[in-house]
């Protein structure tokens, strides 16, 4: 019989887990001919999620876990997940309800019949979040579909099922700095799209700030296109020709009118805008090499510390 792995990252969700299993059993329950496995990865939380997923796999001989040392981010946990993963289909889902189970049969129909290599979820709109946020985000997919020339869209998130072969496909992307939106739309394969309304979060609180997203997005623009440092060689183009221009024109002038010392102000105003180009560029040089510098260590992704049975 062909297998389905659930793959739920968790990161301090105590709070939701019983109803995000009962939930997703009961729709399991209902898929023929297929049999489920859902493998929890704990990814490193610091409230009772470990031993309610060590509660669960007593009683449930298809939940298995993986619980990291420490929090390494929910890409680390798709990726261990996805590894560790047995069945010839996986799904990714948010352990907060957030992605809804209700949609798991079209999805493996999708797949198992329609002959897709993989069915998202695409959520329909950001009800239920702040203003400021979805501004953000949505800004954050326009910009990074045009520096990075890969279909990234808004509401695409992580909620797939995909077929052995695509999860394959994405466990070769070995890279230690892992934007997975980008690493799906990179292995390419043909998906179907599900759309589904934004439902708030069961319980519990969201993991992440306003800044841990900027910090996501910057990382999302580095490891996917390197438009940032055109940008930079475009700046410095335009300024060479600008420089180019007053000092035919500064010289023109000299010769018709003699050289006056003035423009302290063109000075100090010049001096003080080039300096900031400079350390611009630089730093978009600077973030470039430090992601280098971080793949260059080959560090692992993540760190098991705990197995439970299923998942040796
Ligand atoms: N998550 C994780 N590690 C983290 C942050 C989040 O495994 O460092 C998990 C979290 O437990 C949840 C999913 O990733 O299952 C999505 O997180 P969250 O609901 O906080 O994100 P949001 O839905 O607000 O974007
Ligand atoms: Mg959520």
């Amino acid at each position: 019989m062909e297998k389905l792995t659930i793959i739920v990252p968790c990161y301090n969700e105590e709070e939701v887990l019983d109803d995000f299993y009962h939930e997703v059993k009961r729709v399991t329950e209902s898929l023929e001919s297929l049999e489920t496995e859902l493998l929890f990865i704990d990814d490193g939380s610091k409230d009772g999620t470990l031993s309610k997923l060590r509660a669960l796999q007593e009683q449930d001989r298809s939940v298995s876990y993986l619980a990291f040392s420490r929090n390494f981010g929910k890409e680390s946990a798709m990726y261990a997940g996805l590894k560790q993963a047995k069945g010839d289909y996986c799904v990714i889902m948010d352990a907060d309800l957030q992605h809804p189970p209700a949609l798991l049969p079209q999805m493996v129909q999708a797949v198992r019949e329609e002959g897709y290599d993989c069915c998202a979820g695409l959520r329909q709109d950001r009800h239920g979040e702040g203003k400021l946020r979805s501004l953000f985000s949505r800004t954050f997919y326009k910009v990074i579909q045009k520096m990075s020339h890969m279909e990234m869209a808004d509401g695409a998130g992580d909620y797939r099922l995909m077929s052995r072969q695509m999860v394959e496909a994405i466990l070769s992307c070995q890279e230690y700095n892992r934007y997975m939106k980008g690493i799906f739309s990179f292995v390419g394969f043909e998906t179907k799209w599900l759309p589904f309304e934004n439902v708030e979060r069961a319980a519990g609180q969201t993991k992440w700030s306003l800044r841990s997203l900027f910090g996501y997005a910057l990382d999302g623009i580095l490891s996917f296109s390197t438009t940032p440092i055109t940008i930079a060689a475009v700046m410095g183009v335009i300024l060479f020709v600008l420089s180019l221009v007053y000092g035919i024109g500064t010289g023109v002038h000299t010769l018709l009118y003699g050289n006056q010392v003035s423009g302290y102000t063109t000075i100090v105003c010049l001096v003080l805008f080039l300096n900031g180009i400079q350390l611009l560029v630089m730093s978009i040089l600077g973030a470039y090499i430090s992601k280098n510098y971080m793949e260059s260590k080959q560090r692992p992704i993540y760190i098991v510390k705990e197995r439970s049975a299923g998942a040796k």
